[in-house]
């Protein structure tokens, strides 16, 4: 069984499916949206996140760095700083471990899954409590589909309600089996049109239609995110297929949540030492989307949400 790397487990989450939940991020992503809220999980290898305001430029990572990615230079204000090279670290983490200042950490860790199960069921009182359970998120977590159908196993072992955050951009065969382990599927849309998403996203909007529809006339639990991305999906027209598409299913959707943009990510861009091409995009208004959420509400899909679910 392929075993994920594990970027964050986030406790209290009100917004990754019903009641109070943990939400686990596993790391990898075979989809590369350009306003991506979480760029630590898209490379499923471990990677470091940079410090800069926690960095001396003492130089010690660059001694042990043998490919050359790191460098000490100096800015426009002669003010010496530390430059990384992605193209040519090869995550060897050498210089995490040497680095004094805790300017440089790992993204990803291994963990086993007794202990990982130990941690997403600590807090099982309040999602009894609240209706809450446990969410399975990434990056894809369905690039994994044995961890995934195992953990989601032994949390329904443990009584504990299962979330899936999904793309769904793999191969049917990986989703039918957690059908009986799986409680909700949460996948985003991205766009309508087949054209952008293999432009702008990558892959295949077909696959991801033809799974979700498989879900729904499987009974599966199915709640659709969808981002909604300034200049790239809240046009009139987007939503105008938005709600033509969705309302086919509308009796059979656990609930729609309408996602607006927002740059909280830019931060993680640069301890990534990323570009970030939406740097400059200002957020989207949640009032943009009400026009969309009233729409869906008349299709008869009676969970629409504006921000995630509450
Ligand atoms: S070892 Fe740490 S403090 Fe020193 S230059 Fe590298 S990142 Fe900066
Ligand atoms: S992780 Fe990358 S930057 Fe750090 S020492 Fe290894 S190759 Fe160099």
């Amino acid at each position: 069984m392929k075993m994920p790397l594990i970027t964050d487990i986030q406790k209290f989450s009100l917004h990754d499916g019903p009641g109070i939940r943990t939400t686990v991020f596993l790391k990898g992503c075979p989809l590369n949206c350009p306003w991506c809220h979480n760029p630590e999980t898209l490379n499923p290898e471990p990677e470091i996140y940079f410090y800069e305001r926690k960095c001396t430029t003492c130089g010690l990572c660059v001694e042990v760095c043998s490919a050359g990615a790191l460098e000490i230079i100096q800015n426009s204000d002669k003010k010496a700083l530390l430059s990384i090279d992605r193209g040519k670290c090869t995550g060897c983490l050498e210089c995490v471990d040497v680095c004094n200042s805790d300017a440089l950490e790992v993204v990803g860790k291994s963990m086993e899954m007794s202990t990982l199960v130990q941690e997403l069921i600590a807090d099982k009182v309040f999602y009894e409590s609240s209706g809450g359970g446990v969410t399975i998120s990434g990056g894809e977590p369905l690039i994994y589909p044995e961890f995934v159908h195992e953990l989601a196993r032994i949390l329904k072992k443990e009584n504990t309600h299962v979330t899936v955050q999904t793309c769904c951009f793999v191969k049917w065969e990986k989703i039918e089996p957690l059908l009986d382990v799986v409680d909700l599927f949460i996948i985003d849309i991205k766009t309508m049109s087949p054209d952008k998403h293999k432009d702008y996203i990558g892959g295949s909007l077909q696959v991801i239609l033809s799974n979700i529809e498989r879900l729904i006339n499987s009974k599966a639990g199915v709640r659709i995110h969808l981002p909604i991305i300034p200049e790239f999906n809240d046009s009139a027209t987007d939503f105008e297929t938005y709600v033509e598409y969705l309302g086919q299913f509308a009796d059979r959707l656990a609930g729609v949540d309408l996602i607006p943009y927002h740059s909280y990510a830019s931060g993680k861009y640069a301890q990534l030492v990323r570009n970030y091409d939406y740097i400059d995009v200002p957020d989207l208004p949640s009032h943009r989307l009400i026009p969309l959420a009233d729409s869906l509400r008349e299709k008869g899909i009676c969970d629409v949400t504006v921000g995630g679910l509450d």
